[in-house]
């Protein structure tokens, strides 16, 4: 069938139940799969979303219901995954909004080229990570994906193509990083890339308590890559105790030119992107993250850590993504799923950040794994994630005893402090804490009147987070 045959045929839509990757608060939704820019402006331009709304999905790799929509319509953007073009000497490339960042990283490597920003997983979409502004372990040096997008193609709900830049239209562009999907269906984006290093060099740290943690990662710290495991079921003065990483890219230079130094680069480098090596079974036994078994496992993790360790060379996929090692991962918090809270607070308020982790150990929540970085200054969009400060994400069992209730406690010393949560990871928050946390939804309000003037643009997570403003 040709192209011009395929479109002509209304695209059929399945109903499906979906959920983020935290597997909750699963909901059902009309699925259509465009393949192309025009069945996007096609289904958008022919009524869909007109009733439930419309969202468009990536991977599904947030953990909430940001990429679902309840009753609506939602578009699976995976079968859009072609990468348009790769200019080498301008360090640019631009891609469907399906591709994945595994695909963008392998397709890139080949041009002896990298992304600069990536997630700790490398499954997630282009348009999935530009939708939520992600951060890497660089942010507080290289700020997140904001800075890194040159251009997008924005299809926005009122059926219209826009080629949206920094420099064309700011407040949409930055609306659109970070904004969660509700500005338009992204379709392409551009991004500059930058060389691909041969391997990291990692320096490894085992601290005793969280100021030495915050001393390490300061931001007069010149590593480019930072990033520490946390025990937070550690009590006293061994609070935030962590293994602190802190590495460097080694560029490819430096092994010298000529035939070794090639063979050597090839060699170690190489976004080698394998596939999981186990995949937990769907029906993997949630309980076996009690609390007392995961504070003996942090406290093994911690203990069996080198107390220093200098220019350990690490190659890129496992330094980025070591996680992916194992597929499906999330089951292993069983039926129940798993909720990873991430919140920021702002660097000053680091009695905030005691606080929260004395509530966390109080409350005896089963925190099994505890990520905590340090991010720059905000760039960027009204609802992006990063402002300056340092931000932990733990991951937890979603039927965990007194989650919730300790969890809105959190959330009050987090907004008390100027802090606030990362919407991409979030199914709880109280809506009256969004405008405390994301000051500027006026400015994204805006630009939502602008380009969605029916309020079509709607997910789970707008709605109950009161995103979709009142009357929607
Ligand atoms: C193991 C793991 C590690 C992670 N590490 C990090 C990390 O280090 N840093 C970080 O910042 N995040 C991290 N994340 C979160 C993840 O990067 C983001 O949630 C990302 O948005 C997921 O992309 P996705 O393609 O799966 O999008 P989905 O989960 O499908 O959707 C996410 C959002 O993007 C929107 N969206 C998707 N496609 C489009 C489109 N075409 N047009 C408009 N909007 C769209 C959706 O509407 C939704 O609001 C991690 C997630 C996992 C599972």
């Amino acid at each position: 069938m040709s192209a011009v045959e395929q479109r002509s045929a209304p695209l059929l839509a399945t109903e499906r139940s979906l959920t983020g990757w935290g597997r909750t608060r699963a909901s059902r939704a009309r699925v259509f799969e465009p393949t192309s820019v025009e069945d996007v402006l096609e289904l958008l331009g022919s009524g869909a979303g007109r009733g439930g709304g419309l969202i468009a999905r990536g991977a599904g790799r947030s953990y909430g219901d940001a990429a679902q929509n309840a009753g609506g319509d939602v578009l699976d953007m995976t079968g859009m995954r072609r990468i348009l073009s790769i200019d080498r000497e301008r360090r640019l490339v631009s891609a469907e909004a399906g591709t994945t960042v595994a695909e963008l990283l392998t397709a890139l490597a080949a041009h002896r080229l990298m992304l600069p920003v990536v997630p700790g997983t490398c499954h997630v979409t282009l348009a999935g990570a530009i939708a939520s502004d992600i951060h890497g372990k660089n942010h507080h040096r290289d700020g997140g994906m904001a800075r890194h997008v040159a251009s997008l193609v924005l299809c926005t709900a009122t059926g219209e193509r826009l080629e949206v830049s920094p420099e064309s239209d700011p407040e949409l562009f930055y609306a659109t990083l970070g904004g969660m999907g509700l500005t338009g269906v992204i379709a392409q984006a551009t991004l500059r890339a930058e060389p691909l290093p041969s391997c990291v060099l990692d320096d490894a740290d085992r601290t005793d308590s969280l100021e030495q943690t915050l001393a390490l990662m300061t931001a007069e710290d010149p590593h480019r890559y930072s990033v520490a495991w946390l025990d937070l079921l550690a009590g006293g003065s061994m609070s935030g105790r962590a293994i602190v990483s802190r590495s460097n890219p080694l560029p490819k230079g430096v092994e010298g030119e000529g035939e070794a130094g090639h063979g050597r680069h090839a060699k170690r480098a190489g976004m080698r992107l394998r596939k999981p090596l186990f995949d937990v079974p769907r029906r993997f036994p949630g309980a076996l993250l009690h609390p007392a078994g995961v504070r003996a496992f942090n406290a093994l993790r911690w203990r069996s850590a080198p107390r220093t360790q200098r220019g350990h060379e690490v190659p890129l996929a496992p330094y980025f993504f070591p996680l992916d090692v194992l597929g499906e991962w999330n089951r292993l918090y069983g039926r129940g799923g798993l909720i990873q809270y991430q919140f920021v607070v702002p660097v000053g308020q680091e009695e905030a950040l005691m606080d929260c982790f004395e509530l966390i150990r109080r409350r005896r929540l089963p925190v099994y794994l505890a990520v905590f970085k340090r991010l720059g200054a905000s760039f960027g969009g009204p609802l992006s994630f990063p402002l300056e400060g340092w931000t932990l994400a733990a991951d937890l069992p979603a039927d965990a005893p007194g989650l919730g209730a300790a969890l809105d406690e959190l959330d009050d010393l987090v907004a008390g402090c100027g802090g606030r949560v990362y919407l991409s990871k979030d199914v709880r928050l109280r809506p009256e804490l969004l405008q405390v946390m994301y000051p500027q939804l006026e400015r994204f309000e805006a630009q939502r009147e602008r380009v969605d003037p029916e309020g079509i643009l709607r997910s789970d997570l707008a709605r109950r987070v009161g995103l979709c403003g009142g009357t929607r």
